[in-house]
């Protein structure tokens, strides 16, 4: 199928998820995961519509956004420390902040540039060693950090849950994200509603269903990455 099929079809799923949740589709964002794609492709996205991309990959992100300065990018990749400048500079949104090393950083670095950016905090819902973000329990006190800066705006959770090739076993981690948003909510830590990211090709339905503001999918607008 042609980009622009792919592009429409996610739309159409997202806004029947959304309206299955009493939601409107126009808020939840998509976010076209570009990574390891080239610049050709982007450029198309763009044509037919498509404005916020997701790199993982720094360099590789940054060759992109210097020939495509007007389109949105989001950071989704781990952030190594010393490459929060990178980050802050060039960036307009960062969705994998996962420690208060990096928030600082990235802080410190907006302030110097007098720039203000939309962070996502990253939870490592399902508590896999091997995966990036915030434990679930360690959450509140990176918050707190948060809110006491003044360039780098919380925005909302971020996860990426355990693999699982049925969608519906990932249901119970998105309901999970959604949760931690409610309660720091309800504690008043976040403004509401407190934006959630989370779903990527396989399941961005059911996140829709569970309350995801914004998307990640790659795959199912770009096809299979080598
Ligand atoms: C690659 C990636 C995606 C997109 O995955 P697809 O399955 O290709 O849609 C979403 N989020 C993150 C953080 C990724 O690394």
């Amino acid at each position: 199928m042609a980009l622009k099929d792919n592009l429409q079809n996610i739309h159409e799923k997202i806004n029947a998820a959304a309206k299955r949740s009493g939601r409107d589709g126009d808020l939840v964002t998509l976010v076209a995961v570009s990574k390891r794609k080239p610049l050709d492709a982007i450029k198309e996205a763009m044509a037919d519509g498509q404005k916020c991309f997701g790199e993982n990959y720094l360099q590789d992100a940054l060759e992109k956004i210097e020939q495509l300065p007007h389109a949105k990018w989001h950071f989704i990749g781990r952030i190594q420390s010393n490459k929060c400048k990178l980050i802050a500079q060039n960036f307009d949104v960062v969705e994998t902040v996962d420690r208060l090393k990096v928030a600082k950083a990235l802080e410190k670095n907006l302030s110097e540039l007098g720039k203000t950016m939309s962070a996502y905090i990253q939870v490592n819902i399902g508590k896999e060693e091997q995966k990036a973000g915030i434990l679930p329990e360690d959450l509140e006190d990176l918050v707190k950090e948060c809110n006491g800066f003044s360039h780098l705006e919380l925005k909302g959770l971020m996860t990426i849950p355990p693999y699982s090739d049925n969608p519906e076993k990932t249901r119970r981690y998105f309901k999970e994200l959604h949760q931690l948003a409610d309660s720091l909510e309800t504690k008043k830590l976040v403004n509401s509603p407190f934006g959630l990211s989370m779903g990527m090709s396989g399941d961005f339905e059911i996140a829709v269903e569970e309350g995801a503001t914004l998307v990640r999918v790659g795959t199912a607008i770009f096809g299979e990455r080598d």
